[in-house]
């Protein structure tokens, strides 16, 4: 399952990335780029603007429109409209939130110039994105993740 969102809901990007999911989102695209995309690469269409989901749906492109401005209310109409599994949550799947690429596993030794001591201290498994360099961890990303789950799952 892969995703377009559109620019107005960038913390919903972030967040399926993080759940593993390939999520294109650009600030500055227009409607028709958009939908050329989407169809071409097979992506779900995100959005909050009612004429782009009804294009998108048009063009035969899965498309969710999002009404709502609470970020669990929003995961929630997602839910309802696609089959979105929410349960798997690990550091292993996760996206980079900024740039979309895939991450590894970086030993804590090879980045410890890079990290505050008490992250170090706190944290034993560290990513690193494939491409932006970017680094994560797992009690910031992961745990803020989870709590995010549950309480969506607590209200599905
Ligand atoms: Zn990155």
């Amino acid at each position: 399952m892969k995703f377009f969102v559109d620019a107005m809901l960038g913390n919903i990007a972030k967040k399926l990335r993080l759940f593993g999911y390939d999520t294109e989102y650009y600030s500055d695209i227009d409607d028709s780029e958009l939908i050329r995309k989407s169809k071409n690469e097979q992506r779900i269409i995100i959005s909050k603007d009612k004429q782009l989901v009804d294009q998108g749906a048009k063009n035969g492109i899965i498309s969710v429109y999002i009404s709502e401005d609470k970020e669990i209310e929003q995961f929630l109409e997602i839910i309802n409209k696609i089959d979105l599994k929410l349960d798997e949550i690990s550091g292993e799947n996760a996206r980079c939130p900024k740039c979309n690429s895939t991450t590894s596993q970086i030993d804590k030794s090879k980045i410890k110039n890079d990290i505050p001591q008490g992250v170090l201290d706190f944290n034993e498994k560290f990513w690193k994105c494939n491409d932006c360099n970017q680094i994560y961890w797992e009690g910031t990303h992961i745990k803020n993740l989870q709590n995010f789950v549950k309480k969506v799952n607590s209200q599905s």
